[in-house]
């Protein structure tokens, strides 16, 4: 059996109090009844309240970024070492909007994947095609280069480490969702691009998210597919009665 995961990234949203806001009112709605692993990821100034907020939950806490570097001289960046400090286990890497505004390309993401997995951290990987590769018809293609440039090189044994969401960019923060087959086709594609870059029994063991504007509306659906084990929501994870209800649709 897959883990199920919801995973819920706020963005650069919520200060201190908005924080603490939040994460009582989803403790309160979430309840016990989610089959889901529950995944908050605030920004990082609120990463240690949030920790010390959910230690006596089963909500756990990811950041949405972190440097490749071991510490030093980077100003302003924030280490593997200093997430794990605080307890934050998870981290989230290659995020669309991680590569289309910050440059972040397949090479810089090989060498952040390693540091994360060199301390042991979970990563979810996030990738996924532009409207125009759908359009044009390369949406596959861009989706296996993007895996193989940027996390093919792992050993077989750190996939244990590993969560996917395939978040096609053109249904982030669009109000634009793939529909339920769109999903599930991709899906099971990366599912077969696994199994022939390593073997069946990685691939079916992997969980696969898909993100891009999933709602409360169209959860359910989406997660009914075979191949979909959860999802990473964005703007309706600032929500918590939309956040708990997306997370109870599994
Ligand atoms: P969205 O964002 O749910 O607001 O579309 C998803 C994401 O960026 O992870």
């Amino acid at each position: 059996m897959r883990k199920k995961i919801v995973a819920g990234n706020w963005k650069m949203n919520k200060n201190l109090a908005g924080t603490k806001t939040l994460l009582s009112e989803l403790k309160t709605e979430l309840g016990q009844s989610s089959n889901a692993e529950i995944i908050v990821a605030p920004t990082f100034t609120n990463l240690y309240g949030a920790v010390e907020a959910l230690k006596s939950s089963d909500v756990t806490v990811a950041a949405q970024n972190m440097h490749q570097a071991t510490n030093g001289a980077y100003t302003g960046e924030i280490s593997a070492d200093m997430l794990k400090d605080i307890g934050v286990e998870t981290v989230i890497l290659g995020h669309s909007e991680r590569r289309a505004y910050f440059g972040e390309t397949d090479a810089l993401l090989v060498e952040k994947v390693n540091t994360a997995l060199e301390n042991n951290m979970t990563i979810i990987f996030c990738f996924g095609e532009e409207l125009e590769d759908r359009k044009s018809d390369h949406h596959f293609s861009v989706v296996e280069n993007q895996l193989k440039n940027g996390l093919f090189h792992i050993a077989e044994t750190n996939w244990k480490n590993v969560v996917l969401a395939y978040e096609p960019v053109w249904a982030i923060g669009t109000g634009e969702t793939a529909s339920p087959e769109q999903a599930q086709e991709m899906h099971a594609f990366i599912r077969s691009a696994i199994a022939k870059a390593y073997n069946q029994d990685i691939a079916d063991a992997v969980s696969i998210l898909y993100g891009g504007s999933v709602k409360p509306a169209n959860a359910e659906e989406i997660f009914a597919k075979p191949d979909v084990d959860g999802g990473l929501i964005g703007g309706a994870s600032l929500d918590a009665k939309s956040f708990a209800a997306i997370a109870n649709a599994i």
